[in-house]
């Protein structure tokens, strides 16, 4: 948008002392990702997650392209700052001059600047407020993207996000009391489709990358749970969550750290003790969670 108005890029910006930027005027949020599902199935909501997931890597590189470019424009505006400074200099210089003359012979202090040095001055100066006018417009909307340049790619370990004993490994088992399900291909008679951390009652619960909450609710089988989307096409589910004395502390749209506490182990849902299920997708793929989480 900037690139070809000016070619003073490549030496080091001048800090802009005498012309701060203005600050940003308020824009609408960015367009892309509802911050809640419209409704529906299980499936629909892993699928919403899925989606909402991809879309966050694609919103970070927009929040990167246009912080760079207004990066861009203010390198131009503190260049041409400094030039637009040196006429001034010797302006003002001469208009003290002037100033000093005229005290005696009454010469008015604007003869004094030459009209090319007056001339180069103001063009100068319209370049420097067009860019200005730009740079405002892309802080604004820098500054509207900035949810999405904060969340940080999950690229280590993923957090626990439980303390407790692992109670149940992910996929194929004899558990009557999972349901079916097919993994690679493969249909399984009993499926479980994530991990089991047995803990105490009320203990919290943490994000176990960083993200964006997608949904908080109740499933069909009255099981609360938090659904988080996390750059690279990755979800994250965390259910049996207390929605009494503990309820969950986020809310869809919400922007979560790694490890932050996201609510409290609970019993909802069909469940024979206090325990989190914890589930990942990759690119709406089930995965073993095991394979993120540090050991
Ligand atoms: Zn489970």
């Amino acid at each position: 948008m900037i690139a070809g108005v000016l070619v003073f890029l490549g030496t080091a910006a001048p800090a802009l002392a005498d012309d701060p930027p203005t600050p940003p005027r308020a824009v609408a949020a960015p367009r892309g990702i509802p911050a809640t599902p419209s409704g529906g199935s299980y499936e629909q909501l892993i699928s919403f997650a899925k989606d909402t997931a991809r879309d966050l890597g694609a919103m970070q590189q927009q929040a990167r392209d246009v912080a760079a470019e207004r990066n861009d424009a203010f390198a131009q505006i503190s260049t041409l700052s400094a030039l637009t400074g040196k006429p001034s200099a010797v302006r003002d210089r001469l208009e003290r001059e002037a100033l000093r003359l005229s005290a005696t012979t009454k010469i008015p202090s604007a003869t004094t600047v030459s009209p090319a040095t007056r001339e180069a001055a103001d063009e100068m100066r319209s370049l420097r407020v067009e860019l200005k006018e730009q740079y405002v417009e892309l802080q604004a909307e820098a500054v509207a993207l900035a949810p999405y340049a904060v969340i940080a790619p999950p690229n280590g370990a993923w957090m626990t996000p439980a303390e407790g004993e692992l109670t149940q490994g992910f996929g194929r088992t004899t558990y009557r009391g999972e349901p079916s399900g097919v993994y690679g291909g493969v249909y399984y008679s009993h499926f479980h489709e994530g991990i089991d951390i047995g803990a105490e009652m009320y203990s919290p619960v943490v994000a176990a990358a960083p993200g964006r909450v997608v949904w908080v609710g109740h499933l069909p089988d009255g099981a609360m749970v938090v659904l988080i989307a996390h750059i690279g096409g990755l979800v994250s589910l965390y259910a049996h969550l207390d929605d009494g004395i503990a309820p969950p502390r986020v809310a869809a749209g919400d922007e979560v750290q790694q490890g932050q506490i996201i609510a409290a182990i609970g019993m909802t849902g069909m469940t024979t003790g206090p325990h989190l299920h914890f589930a990942v997708w990759r690119d709406g793929e089930l995965i073993d969670p095991e394979s993120l989480l540090a050991h």
